[in-house]
């Protein structure tokens, strides 16, 4: 596995709650994260089917604009009951005309799962793939997930996208009614965070 000697390093992110939890993450190991959006740099468009491909494409843009080591996250939920839906679409189905609506995205989740009656508990996991990409291509690949099962209504104000919804296992509150240290010691984030660990430990 390559070692990664910078004390800096460039997310390929404009979703400032997953930076923010990754900045959290780093930095009690002296690495400094510094975001897409902060540089200025456009957000590629997400046109592969899969977790990794799409990690993929956002690091390698975000490193091919800037020469340096690019990390990029691609997350989502797969809801058991709705065949993994929405996964790879987990932000698409938030888009509105006026930008993305997560209350939108997790009320049409619950609908799904009563037109189709499925019973409870109403299983679902978070899925993150971490791609470290260096500039001369070499890439490294990370993925965590967490397990757990929807709730309605959704409950919490803290965390972001479909955290109000979603208990994960052995816990009886939502990721939003979570503090961020709580989310960030089993999230599929941190999970995927403690595999990367490796590479500047
Ligand atoms: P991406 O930017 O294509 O990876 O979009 C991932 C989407 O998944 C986000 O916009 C959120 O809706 C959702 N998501 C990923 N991680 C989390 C999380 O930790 N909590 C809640 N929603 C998340």
């Amino acid at each position: 596995m390559r070692r990664l000697t910078e004390r800096r390093l460039l997310v390929a992110t404009h979703n400032a709650g997953k930076l923010d939890e990754l900045r959290a993450l780093f930095a009690p190991h002296g690495i400094d994260v510094v975001g897409a959006a902060e540089l200025g740099l456009a957000e590629p468009e997400e046109t592969e089917m899969t977790f990794l491909g799409n990690a993929r494409i956002k690091a390698r843009a975000a490193m091919q604009a800037t020469g340096l080591p690019a990390l990029a996250d691609d997350s989502g939920i797969s809801v058991d009951g709705l065949d993994g839906a929405p996964g790879v679409h987990t932000a698409d189905w938030a888009e509105t005309q006026t930008g993305r609506d997560f209350m939108q995205a997790m009320t049409r989740t619950w609908r799904e799962l009563e037109a189709r009656a499925v019973p409870e508990p109403r299983t679902a996991k978070f899925h993150a793939t971490f791609v470290l990409v260096w500039p001369d291509g070499h890439e490294e690949v990370f993925e965590g997930v967490v397990a757990g099962r929807l709730v309605w209504p959704v409950r919490g104000e803290l965390g972001h996208g479909y955290d109000p919804m979603f208990v994960p296992d052995g816990q009886d509150r939502t990721f939003a009614e979570m503090s961020a240290e709580e989310k960030n010691r089993i999230s599929h984030r941190a999970d995927a965070f403690r595999k990367l660990q490796a590479i500047f430990e």
